[in-house]
């Protein structure tokens, strides 16, 4: 699944094709990639929508729609396991696997193709109507370390569970996860109430580190629908393989049932 440095970089690529383009038409293909409103709605009030901005929130594409200068409404796309958006010609053939297909003034078309089609869309006149329980921006100026220790404060989960709930903070998956952790030389079943200041520190410096490189580097290759990236695992993916830093064999365990890969000499349970 695409994380937040994926996801930025997906919005960084569709805006120069896609902003100050008008969607004259939308066909939907597979009605449940809609989440919200009908599908009908859907496509009636998006038809005639300038695209005016698109961003990101957490793991959300947000494109800011409307053509006065207050945004009439926000087109959120959530990708989830294998959604992909590309700009294409309207002559390219239909692939079976798109869900949605925009027509954009210009010629051009916006296809939102889902493999496996949990990707979702939703139509609102507010971002927060979807975004409301999730928590901060972890590369926003705003997320300074003296509010990441607010957040930490009082929580008593595991490292790797707390880095993956959304309400924790947006946007780190499983990949990053393990990689901020890593970093931050933190073993990822530790307590969160267990870690001394200068721990939470390192915590903080190694989810910005490991986002910040994700997303210099295009974020990360790990499979075969996502393959753009030439970010490096440090240890996402590497059982058995040498620590970066320690050269000895990483291990993986299961966290939640989420494989989670980690150097047991570096990132020690105690002490
Ligand atoms: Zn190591």
């Amino acid at each position: 699944m695409p994380e937040l440095p994926e996801v930025e970089n997906i919005v960084r690529r569709l805006r120069r094709p896609l902003i100050g383009r008008t969607i004259t038409a939308v066909q939907v293909y597979w009605p449940r990639t809609i989440a919200r409103p009908s599908i009908d709605a859907f496509s009636q009030q998006l038809t005639g929508l300038r695209i005016r901005a698109i961003d990101r929130r957490a793991k959300y594409l947000v494109f800011e729609l409307g053509t006065r200068p207050t945004p009439a409404a926000y087109l959120l796309i959530h990708l989830k396991m294998s959604g992909q958006l590309d700009v294409v010609s309207r002559e390219r053939p239909i692939d079976k696997h798109d869900r949605v297909i925009f027509d954009l003034s210009g010629g051009r078309q916006l296809r939102f193709n889902d493999m496996r089609k949990f990707g979702r869309m939703y139509l609102v006149e507010a971002i927060e109507a979807v975004t409301a329980q999730l928590g901060p921006e972890p590369l926003s100026d705003e997320f300074t370390l003296s509010v990441f220790r607010r957040l930490i404060a009082g929580r008593t989960g595991r490292l790797k569970s707390l880095l993956l709930d959304q309400r924790f903070i947006a946007g780190v998956g499983n990949i990053y996860a393990d990689e901020a952790l890593w970093l931050a030389r933190l073993h990822p079943l530790r307590r969160a109430d267990s870690l001394s200041d200068a721990e939470v520190r390192a915590l903080y410096r190694g989810i910005r580190a490991a986002l910040n490189d994700g997303i210099r580097h295009n974020g990360a290759t790990f499979d075969r629908v996502y393959r753009s990236g030439e970010y490096e695992f440090r240890v996402y993916g590497r059982a058995g393989q040498p620590c970066r830093r320690c050269k000895r064999p990483i291990h993986k365990i299961a966290v939640g049932q989420r494989g989670t890969h980690f150097c047991a000499h570096c990132q020690r349970l105690k002490g």
